[in-house]
């Protein structure tokens, strides 16, 4: 199963993705996690793409697509894929179809104006990379699934969430109508409970005829 999750900053794609690759038992492949995994180790790539990040721009696209290809051939990709966050372009929609064609593409659709509230109540875990949202843990500062520390994304600032949103309207937007237009495009309702928003997903994944 080669699946391509996307969706606004903030739809809920990694709360979805971690939920749909433990349930289908897929790797998970999330470009943001593995940008910040690098940043944090301060590494070559990190250095090169903390600043973009942290502004809320895209990266650049020779490197992140080189990345995903190469993940995409480790043993834990040999029945398939789950990836969030990629492609986030057509440039990179169109790399993606040439050296591993996903089956299936959700969009996860949410109304713009309702994100940014999202994502600046959102904290993370620094350790599992897991996010939450202040309406439901409060203030908490312990990671409620691995006790690790949570923070707010260098990112999750209101100019760079407003930049993520503008790139996103401009760069991804185009990628749903790309799909579509292959027959392999699934919408589902992402302003549910995270609960119902996995419902759907697991219905179209399950479904054979799709
Ligand atoms: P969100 O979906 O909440 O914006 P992500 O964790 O998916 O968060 O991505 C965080 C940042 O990582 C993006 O704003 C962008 O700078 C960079 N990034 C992630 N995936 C890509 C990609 N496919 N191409 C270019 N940049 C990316
Ligand atoms: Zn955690």
């Amino acid at each position: 199963m080669k699946i391509v999750l996307i969706g606004a900053p903030g739809s809920g794609k990694g709360t979805q993705a971690s939920l749909i690759a433990k349930e289908f038992n897929i790797a998970h492949i999330s470009t943001g996690e593995i940008f910040r995994e690098n940043i944090e180790q301060q590494t070559a790539l990190g250095l090169q793409i903390k600043e973009i990040i942290d502004n809320g721009n895209l990266c650049p696209d020779d490197l992140t697509i080189k990345l995903v290809e190469n993940r995409l051939t480790q043993p834990d990709c040999e029945n398939g894929y789950l990836l969030d966050g990629f492609p986030r372009n057509l440039n990179q929609a169109e790399a993606l179809d040439k050296f591993n064609k996903p089956d299936k593409v959700i969009n996860i659709d949410i109304p713009l104006d309702i994100i940014e509230n999202r994502i600046i109540g959102r904290r993370s875990c620094a350790k599992c990379g897991k996010s939450f949202h202040v309406n439901f843990i409060g203030q908490a500062k312990i990671c409620p699934d691995c006790g690790g520390e949570l923070i707010i994304r260098k990112d999750d600032n209101p100019t760079s969430v407003h930049e993520r949103l503008q790139v996103f309207k401009l760069r991804s937007e185009p990628v749903r109508d790309y799909y579509l237009n292959k027959n392999i495009l699934f919408d589902v309702d992402g302003n549910c409970s995270v609960d119902k928003v996995f419902e759907q997903i697991k219905s179209v994944l399950n479904n054979d005829k799709n």
